[in-house]
């Protein structure tokens, strides 16, 4: 591994971002401008806009979520043009454990194969102290994180969440705890009867330092209605994301894309998350999830009208259009490693995003619905994944502080092909 050089300033600010158009070079590298010489003047047009950091409508980012050829690859190259221009040429990782506390749920969601009754033999229920195990074996190994969601279990009681938080920073102070999801509080929050922000305020005060912006699947109510009957609706998910917001903790953004959806709902998704972005400034990043199919009731009990996940093109324009929709508003833009392989995440580096997400130590919900791409990732290879797509690695810390810098080797500079060329190699 290389050494380890440890700087203390973030490496992006994690101040509420702006569009800041005095960043933003002012000539398209010349490359660029002879690739989009080249395309049609429609699509053209949008990409110039978005490399001068003008804001982009739904109606241009259906345009893109549309495009083909060579429109396509000059879509991926201006991505990778506006992620250098915005937050340079670091990508990032952070080291995480997962802990899943139960898979025990009654919310019937069709896309998920995590959830299991009470009595099913491969239910599961971690005790606080096993939960504070798992914390501390975490902190050992590295971690500056854990990540903690569980199922919508009915024992779960008014002070299960708070009582969570304790059991972890009675044992691991300093370890920071990005924990339960929107639905997990608008349950907790229930079973409390309080608000959100009521019972947000308590989860701070007990140490919740961050929340996934998970259970966003697609925020839109027809699509939503054939993902799940009982799950949380679109107006209630963007309550509880600005509860979080207000009350001071901040969240991720994510999207699950690849279903029952079409690019209209992936574009009206990501305008929405731009909307409340201006309004709060507290997500960290955007997370686009593709839906993995493979045991999934959703896909299986309808496989000539749901899509079996997103195509690769698709992962890719997923990534480019949304640096291009959300740029100076949300500016790290995660690729999955747990939906797509480190392999094609690590290309995702060159096509818009900044940000490899979580060792995670243990994943297992994607693994519950037939992923296959394993339950962890080392840290020296996130970094070597890095230095590949030629970027600098920087493990980072949950709110994007720099916790150490990895200096590419030299050698790894003849070895960074930007997506154009990545594209043009697979030839798609
Ligand atoms: S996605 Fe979450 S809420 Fe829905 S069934 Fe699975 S565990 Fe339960």
């Amino acid at each position: 591994m290389n050494s380890i050089t440890r700087i203390e300033t973030p490496f992006i600010s994690t101040a509420v971002p702006t569009a800041n158009p005095t960043a933003i070079p002012t000539k398209v590298p010349t490359e660029l401008d002879a690739q989009l010489s080249r395309i049609d003047a429609g699509i053209a047009r949008i990409l110039r806009r978005s490399l001068h950091g003008e804001t982009l409508s739904t109606a241009d980012a259906c345009l893109l979520f549309e495009t083909g050829g060579d429109e396509y690859r000059a879509l991926l190259a201006c991505a990778d043009q506006v992620r250098h221009n915005r937050v340079g040429d670091s990508a990032s990782f952070v080291i995480t454990r997962n802990i899943n506390f139960t898979n025990v749920c009654y919310m019937g969601c069709r896309f998920c194969n995590f959830a299991k009754s009470r009595e099913h033999s491969e239910a599961e229920f971690l005790s606080f102290e096993e939960i504070a195990d798992r914390a501390e074996q975490a902190w050992q190994r590295g971690a500056t994180e854990v990540c903690v969601q569980g199922g919508l279990h009915p024992d779960i009681d008014k002070d299960f969440y708070r009582n969570l938080l304790i059991a972890i920073k009675q044992r691991v102070p300093d370890i920071h705890i990005h924990a339960f999801s929107p639905f997990e509080i608008w349950y907790g929050a229930k079973k409390a009867r309080q608000t959100p922000d009521a019972f947000l305020r308590d989860l701070k005060a007990h140490g919740l330092g961050s929340m996934p912006g998970t259970a966003a699947e697609i925020l839109d109510v027809e699509v939503r209605k054939q993902l799940t009957k009982n799950k949380l609706t679109t107006e209630a998910w963007v309550e509880i994301v600005k509860a979080a917001h207000r009350v001071g903790i901040r969240t991720t953004a994510t999207i699950m894309y690849g279903h029952v959806d079409q690019p209209r709902h992936w574009a009206e998704h990501l305008a929405l998350l731009r909307e409340i972005q201006q309004q709060t400034g507290g997500f960290t990043e955007f997370v686009p999830l593709g839906f993995i199919h493979y045991e999934t009731a959703l896909y299986n009990d309808n496989p000539d009208q749901v899509r079996p996940g997103p195509t690769r093109e698709e992962h890719f324009k997923m990534h480019a259009v949304a640096r291009l929709m959300l740029q100076g508003q949300i500016d790290n833009i995660q690729a999955s490693w747990v939906k797509m392989g480190p392999d094609v995440a690590s290309q995702m580096l060159r096509a818009g995003a900044n940000d490899l997400g979580g060792t995670l130590m243990n994943e297992s919900i994607s693994r519950a619905a037939g992923g296959s791409h394993g339950q962890e990732v080392q840290p020296e290879d996130m970094v070597a994944h890095i230095h590949r797509a030629g970027l600098r690695a920087v493990q980072r810390r949950t709110l994007y502080q720099t916790e150490r810098v990895y200096p590419q080797a030299e050698s790894q500079a003849a070895f960074c092909p930007p997506a154009r060329q990545i594209a043009v190699a697979e030839g798609f």
